[in-house]
């Protein structure tokens, strides 16, 4: 059983069955006397075709005939002519972003790698060299998320999109202005001053996206403040901002 479904995926990628037995350590032996009909491989051999074709076992057991391009991530039926040019099309233009960005990984990657970034940066306990790699690998899978999610376009900018997170950066003690200010060094830009948000485009998204005119008045108030008083009147607001919203990952 299901052997027709290995023959289209050998077919699909080039290969003889030969050429997968060497990569999966299924023997020949197994491979032949599936195709005769006399015995299909245990499921831990099957797995292994399966991964090897970068297909779900259900696929490769046809109990689904959807595959995921293991590239671009495209879910499609490999049988269908409408969804084979659909995904022609999807690919072509995730090619046409890799090549311009040099790597674009599946959504999901992408996401994960994103959250997993900002969580090392708010670590406090890391290093500020580790906290600026890990934001510096923020921003990458970010406007690589941004670059997903346009469809795969080709025609993102980097700098500025990395410009515009950097200028939304918050003061607060898990992102002290010592580190804000490596890091917009590292980009060019100067040291946060007295305008804290001096781009108005981000100083008018700050306005939408917090209800809370305390968070434009920090940087004043730390001057007024002693450096202990500040700490604490940050570790107060940040707290409860996290306990109001326990999923928002802005605020890094
Ligand atoms: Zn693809």
């Amino acid at each position: 059983m299901y052997y027709d479904r290995f023959t289209k995926l050998c077919e699909m990628k080039g290969v003889r069955p030969g050429a997968v037995s060497k990569a999966t350590g299924v023997s020949s032996a197994t491979l032949t006397s599936w195709k005769q009909g006399k015995y299909t491989p245990k499921p831990d051999k099957l797995q292994k075709i399966a991964d090897y074709f970068g297909v779900s076992l259900d696929f490769l057991m046809e109990k689904s005939d959807f595959m995921q391009c293991p590239n671009c991530g495209f879910t499609y039926s490999p049988f269908s002519e409408i969804d084979i040019k659909a995904h022609a099309d999807f690919h072509d233009r995730y090619e046409r972003a890799a090549s311009a960005y040099g790597y674009v990984p599946s959504e999901s990657v992408a996401r994960e790698a994103r959250e997993s970034f900002i969580k090392d940066f708010r670590n406090t306990s890391k290093s500020d060299s580790e906290r600026i790699e890990a934001y510096e690998e923020f921003l990458k899978y970010d406007f690589l998320l941004d670059v997903i999610q346009a469809g795969y376009s080709p025609t993102i900018d980097k700098d500025k999109h990395d410009y515009r997170e950097i200028s939304a950066l918050r003061i607060g003690y898990r992102t002290p202005e010592g580190l804000i200010n490596a890091i917009r060094k590292r980009h060019g830009m100067s040291p946060i001053e007295d305008g804290y948000y001096e781009n108005p485009e981000i100083a008018e998204w700050v306005q939408e996206t917090f209800d809370d005119p305390d968070m434009h008045f920090l940087y004043k108030m730390k001057q007024k403040m002693t450096p202990e008083r500040f700490k604490k009147h940050l570790e107060f607001m940040e707290d409860s901002y996290r306990l109001e919203n326990p999923d928002d990952d802005f605020g890094c």
